[in-house]
């Protein structure tokens, strides 16, 4: 069989040894070298530009169906539960719990609520908006698993490492937010980056209030190609006598969106989270669809 291997950046490293065992076992095995950051980013051009039977793509539940033969390959990582007893000081004035983590551990979830009931909480599990796999699963274009379970809880808890996944929920919660990372060993409070959010969405919308070319993002990418919102959005950016213009790429270089010197502000339709990780590398503001709403109605406002 003639297979594309496809892994993100973290699981790069382990790329050879399962070419290795694929070929071994008579396969015709190739590697994806492009950057994939998630299960929306299937590498089905280049499968089909080799004439490949299948994709396997390693570290990501399945996002969305696609017309071609993918096998996904979670990854699973038993991490040290033990560090769950320090969190317990922290939340003692909570009793209603909800628990997050990555496709990762999401296999650890049942022990992690077993953990808390017997320490006399009531924990709940909300369930994905629909990209993610698994109630409890957060993906960073998909915090249903916490926002669901938001008006429920006391407290939200998101277990595993870093903090790309957890603070797309904390934008998107209003309770405490607290992070257990097994890794760095590190239990931190997320709240601060919830106002930091709010004020820095404020500003870059107040800085496009005098922009008149916008221009707006769309990936090709198969899991984030939106060409259906991009084109509402130009409409709705046109009525209001502004220009709008789609800029299309795989993966966006933001070099070359700053060699468009005449776009005074970018609107992204593409991975949500370019407008809250990657705005900074713009020197025009990078606006998400939401603030686009915003400045229109503020700018009607102005108006009257
Ligand atoms: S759209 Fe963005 S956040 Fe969602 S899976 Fe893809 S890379 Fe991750």
């Amino acid at each position: 069989m003639k297979i594309l291997l496809q892994f993100p950046e973290g699981l790069k490293q382990h790329a050879l040894e399962y070419a290795r065992k694929l070929e071994k076992e008579g396969n015709e095995v190739y590697i994806s070298a492009s950057p994939s950051f998630g299960a929306c980013d299937v590498a089905i051009d280049e499968a089909k530009q080799l004439g490949a039977d299948k994709i396997v793509h390693f570290g990501h539940a399945e996002f969305m169906h696609v017309d071609f033969n993918v096998e996904y390959v979670e990854y699973h990582i038993d991490a040290d539960l033990s560090i769950l007893e320090k969190s317990l000081s922290l939340i003692a004035n909570y009793k209603k719990v909800g628990i997050v983590t990555t496709v990762q551990h999401v296999h650890q979830l049942q022990s992690i609520k077993e953990f808390y009931e017997k320490n006399g909480k009531t924990v709940f599990i909300g369930k994905p908006y629909g990209f993610a796999r698994h109630n409890g699963q957060i993906l960073g274009c998909d915090v249903g698993s916490a926002a669901s379970i938001d008006k429920e809880v006391d407290v939200h808890i998101y277990f595993g490492g870093g903090l790309f996944h957890p603070l797309g929920a904390v934008y998107a919660t209003t309770k405490p937010f607290l992070s257990i990372d097994p890794f760095a060993n590190k239990i931190i409070w997320l709240d601060e980056y919830r106002e930091k959010r709010k004020k820095l969405e404020k500003g870059l919308i107040l800085s496009s209030l005098n922009a008149k070319n916008f221009g707006i993002l769309v990936s090709s990418k198969i899991g984030q190609y939106n060409i259906e919102l991009a084109k509402i959005l130009k409409n709705k950016l046109e009525k209001e006598g502004l220009n709008a213009y789609i800029l299309i790429a795989n993966t966006f270089d933001f070099d070359s969106l700053n060699n468009m010197l005449e776009i005074d502000a970018f609107v992204n339709t593409a991975c949500p989270r370019i407008a809250t990780e990657d705005y900074d590398r713009l020197r025009k503001p990078l606006l998400s669809p939401a603030m686009l709403e915003e400045l229109l109605k503020m700018k009607k406002e102005i108006k009257k």
